[in-house]
């Protein structure tokens, strides 16, 4: 056990006021104790450790589906059971294409080929590593197209409007969409949707290039020839291997046939440097585009059609690949069935350096830190599990293979998902569940900024006060609404377990997904120094000692009842602007009911914390029961409209922007197409989960009496 009194004694004189500070879910008898806990191991994690794990990661592309990302699932499989932790490898398989054709070329006005190849540099010897997987988008369809081209801007639903008013039909055309704003896949299927054939996606340097600060190597953003790599699945409809949707692939499974799988798209997709992008924008005619769609190229932006035509032959070998998901197993002592998860994928495009380097490692140091916690003689009341997943890149194939796989014990027992991806030197970006909100600001609360003699909540409420200078009211800390982009989308929108998603914000948009994202880079341009990296492993480390090890999980349904009431009012004030008429008061009045029974639930855990002696382990194990059921209780069996994999009635995805939180998505989306009678529909099934979740709270505040 701990040698509590000589810590005490180290600590007190600092951390003595922190000790009366609330903590959610614990007695009030048991916080000093915790908090002990807590600082102790806060001092485990290590700068240079953190340092020895990327390197490893980040030393050779590592693409998953390669024997690269099988070997660096061996080494952090055989590193953490050598802190004598229960890791294995938990196999599965997906569709992953590589790429074999790929060619590009002006056919009129003037001929011109693109390189198509990111060249390596001098200074970085990682760019030079031999494996590198060409410059592609995965999942985009086998194709060889000639057509005009098209300049689309970002490629949104908006663009494709303004290219209507403007007279220009991409219908049979070859557009070029530039980066940024929205996710990259919901531009080809845009592209799609509108008619293309093809579609080109290039970096402009007015997004991530010279417009932004210095190009690699003098500074960090793009250069000239550097291009975006990353998948085109269309996981709005559903992550995961497209053959297998909602159940796991494993050897000998089930699978579509490729013509079957509706994540797929049918046309064909290549990114490219600006270098690759300039000659053909230079030879578009048509109108001229609006400010707005202007890049920083040295040319005028025209929208096309032609004269420019081009012609795109992509193909790929479309085979199953292997997948390494490492799991860490550390058994609970007390609430053992349930399960604190925390993921970060070990999969890169190329080295990846910083995604996902940065935030495996961190994921490793954690481990370290829980592993010399275990040798002290400390044990979590409730199960650990610790994930490095495969496959992120191609569409979140180890994270959603595993969940389908596991997902009744998971419906039974996980507590919550904690997810961390690239990770750099910036503001901490926290998102996730708003039950979790109270419980984030708690832990953030008790550790130290990197940059500064504050807490990192202090900062995240200066920042929050900086984006409202006039606004009168103290800042408040919110999660952000998650929507998609890393591996909590399963546990979040598929299963409905409570989600957080952390890390410092990266800086890393000028090597993201190409050969430059390396040690070397980061290095230099991000966490250097990795006092971030350790910030953040002291955050995860806090964060599951108390998710562990709280008697009651320390789930805020007042702060869930805020966030969806504010969802109901941005989508009052939307609808207002459009005709039809939008319900809501049936969500008005559970929003109503669920705030009482919310305090009265809030009063109750407060008695119950003074209470001595404490209630009963299986009092407790009821009470938890049902809290880890509230949350599940905002998932519907029937799903989305049109995307049943997505259950979660609160947050999803968009879409149409990818990335992006949809927050209500069935009403939202339904008042974004003006279907009212879908959007009414679609407010019955939100009250109707609001009801539920309502009775699990009232039924978790009896149990506590
Ligand atoms: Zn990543």
């Amino acid at each position: 056990m701990l040698r509590s009194g000589i810590l005490l004694a180290l600590l007190a004189p600092v951390f003595a006021q922190q000790y009366s500070a609330p903590l959610r879910g614990f007695p009030v008898e048991d916080r000093k104790a915790q908090q002990e806990l807590e600082e102790h191991a806060r001092a485990i994690p290590q700068a240079d450790r953190i340092r020895v794990y990327m390197e490893r990661i980040a030393s050779k592309p590592h693409q998953a589906g390669s024997p690269a990302s099988k070997a660096v699932a061996d080494y952090l499989a055989a590193q953490l059971k050598d802190w004598g932790l229960d890791a294995r490898i938990e196999n599965f398989e997906a569709l992953m294409p590589y790429p074999t054709v790929r060619v590009l070329e002006m056919t009129s006005p003037v001929k011109f080929r693109a390189e198509l190849k990111e060249p390596a540099l001098a200074e970085d010897p990682s760019t030079s590593e031999p494996g590198q997987l060409p410059s592609y988008n995965a999942y985009a369809a086998t194709g060889d197209v000639t057509a005009p081209l098209v300049y689309v801007n970002y490629g949104s639903p908006d663009d494709y409007a303004e290219l209507r008013r403007d007279g220009i039909d991409v219908k049979g055309k070859i557009v070029i969409a530039r980066y940024g704003r929205n996710w990259r896949g919901v531009k080809a299927k845009l592209a799609q949707e509108n008619g293309a054939i093809g579609c080109l996606i290039y970096s402009d340097p007015r997004d991530d290039g010279f417009y932004q600060g210095d190009i690699y190597p003098k500074g960090p953003m793009r250069p000239e020839e550097g291009v975006q790599r990353g998948s085109v699945l269309d996981m709005g409809l559903y992550p995961g291997d497209p053959l297998t949707p909602g159940w796991a692939d494993e050897a000998g499974a089930k699978r579509l046939p490729q013509a079957e799988a509706k994540s797929l798209l049918k046309i064909p997709v290549l990114p490219i440097s600006w270098g690759d992008a300039k000659p053909l924008l230079e030879q578009l005619g048509g109108p001229l585009v609006p400010e707005p769609w202007r890049g920083a190229l040295p040319i005028t932006y025209h929208m096309g059609a032609g004269p420019a035509v081009v012609h795109l032959k992509v193909d790929f070998d479309w085979t199953v690949k292997p997948l390494h998901d490492v799991i860490v197993t550390i058994p609970g002592t007390v609430d053992k069935d349930r399960a604190v998860i925390y993921g970060n994928h070990h999969d890169a495009w190329v080295n990846g350096a910083s995604d996902p380097a940065s935030g495996a490692a961190v994921l490793m140091e954690t481990a370290r830190t829980l592993s010399t916690l275990l040798r002290q003689g400390w044990h979590p009341k409730r199960t650990i599990v610790l994930a490095l997943w495969d496959g992120e890149e191609f569409g979140l194939l180890g994270s959603t293979e595993w969940a389908e796989k596991h997902l009744q014990e998971l419906q039974r027992g996980a507590a919550v998902y904690i997810n961390s991806d690239n990770t750099g030197r910036g503001a901490l970006a926290a998102g996730g569940s708003p039950s979790l909100e109270t419980f984030m600001s708690e832990v953030l609360r008790d550790i130290n900024d990197p940059s500064a003699p504050r807490s990192l909540l202090e900062a995240a409420l200066a920042a929050a006060r900086a984006r409202r200078p006039r606004a009168t009211d103290t800042p408040e800390f919110h999660l952000a609404p998650l929507g998609s982009g890393s591996d909590y989308v399963a546990f979040l929108d598929h299963l409905g377990v409570a989600s957080l998603n952390l890390g410092f914000a990266g800086g890393d948009a000028g090597v993201y997904h190409s050969i430059y994202d390396t040690m070397e880079w980061f290095d230099r341009f991000s966490d250097g120094s990795l006092a971030y990296g350790k910030a953040l492993t002291q955050v995860m480390a806090t964060s599951i000692l108390r998710l562990a090890d709280a008697p009651v999980l320390p789930f805020d349904f007042a702060s869930l009842e805020r966030a969806v009431r504010v969802y109901t009012d941005e989508l009052q004030r939307d609808a207002q602007k459009r005709p039809g008429a939008l319900d809501l008061r049936g969500v008005d009045t559970q929003l109503a009911r669920l705030d009482t029974a919310a305090k009265d639930y809030d009063d109750q855990l407060a008695l119950t914390m003074k209470r001595v002696p404490p209630p009963a382990p299986e009092q407790l194990a009821k009470v938890n029961d049902i809290l880890q059921k509230a949350e599940a209780s905002l998932l519907s069996p029937q799903g989305l409209p049109g995307r049943e994999w997505y259950q979660n009635e609160i947050v999803a995805p968009g879409l149409y922007t990818g990335y992006d939180a949809k927050t209500l998505p069935g009403i939202r989306e339904a008042v974004e197409a003006q279907h009212y009678d879908e959007a009414n529909q679609q407010a019955r099934v939100v009250a109707q989960a609001l009801r539920a979740l309502e009775s699990k709270v009232e039924e978790a505040a009896r149990l506590l009496k």
